[in-house]
């Protein structure tokens, strides 16, 4: 069964008089264990689909569901909920909090869950992530790819299922990027998650197991 799937979606957005359709029927799906990879013009619709895939917005007509669960009338809260326990969140320029170590960052997103060990599991996932010799420096004391292997760990610390990553290499030269790209499809089989990118890098196209093509809205 899809992790993800979304069926039929149509997203519309209304500015005054003008209504924009930034999807048209889009169908989309990702398994556990697979990097699917959506690439397109600027304004073909990836933020917006990424925003679905995310249950950050909700589509206009369509459905979408996570595990098999229908979540299209979820309420705010309810998709708040499983975005926390589901999905973990990986960004071009890291948003890391720079007063904080790098295991704090980790155990960040646990804040709330006072029922988990969260700097046992944050240690552990900087250790898996090849930074168990740099738990206790801050990001400025980071370069570019430790930065995003916290970031990472950060997004794989309540156990998601899917990890949806924008633009995930975008700030790194090629090299760093590259060893990313690795820890990524590492960790998609290690954790057998289900990756979903977006990204304009043709080295990270070439790591994906799927790529997806967007063009004004609609999948090629
Ligand atoms: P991409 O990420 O590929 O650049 P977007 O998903 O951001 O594309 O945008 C797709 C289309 O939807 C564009 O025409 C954009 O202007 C429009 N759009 C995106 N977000 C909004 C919004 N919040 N309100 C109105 N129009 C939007
Ligand atoms: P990027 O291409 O850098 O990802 P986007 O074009 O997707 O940036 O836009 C960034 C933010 O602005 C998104 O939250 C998107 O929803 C919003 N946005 C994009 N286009 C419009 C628009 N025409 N009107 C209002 N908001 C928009």
């Amino acid at each position: 069964m899809s992790v993800i799937a979304l069926n039929d979606v149509v997203k519309r957005y209304q500015t005054g008089h003008e209504t924009v359709e930034a999807l048209k029927d889009v169908d989309f799906r990702a398994e556990r264990g697979e990097m699917v990879t959506i690439t397109g013009p600027s304004g073909s619709g990836k933020s917006t689909l990424l925003n679905m895939i995310g249950l950050l917005d909700t589509p206009t007509e369509g459905h979408i569901r996570l595990d098999g669960r229908d979540v299209t009338d979820f309420t705010e809260d309810e998709l708040t909920e499983e975005r926390r326990s589901e999905i973990g969140f990986v960004f071009q320029d890291f948003h890391l909090l720079p007063m904080l170590t790098a295991t704090e960052n980790v155990e960040l997103p646990t804040m709330w869950d006072t029922s988990v060990d969260r700097h046992d599991r944050a240690v552990d996932l900087l250790h898996r992530v090849g930074l168990g010799d740099r738990l206790d420096h801050r990001p400025d004391q980071l370069s570019g790819g430790q930065r995003q292997r916290v970031a990472i760990a950060r997004a794989l610390i309540n156990e998601p299922d899917i990890l949806l990553a924008d633009e995930p290499t975008g700030n790194l030269d090629q090299d760093t990027g590259r060893t990313i790209l690795e820890e990524l499809t590492r960790l998609k089989e290690d954790e057998n998650i289900a990756i979903v990118s977006v990204t304009h890098d043709e080295q990270m196209v070439g790591y994906a197991d799927r790529v997806v093509q967007l063009i004004d809205g609609e999948i090629q």
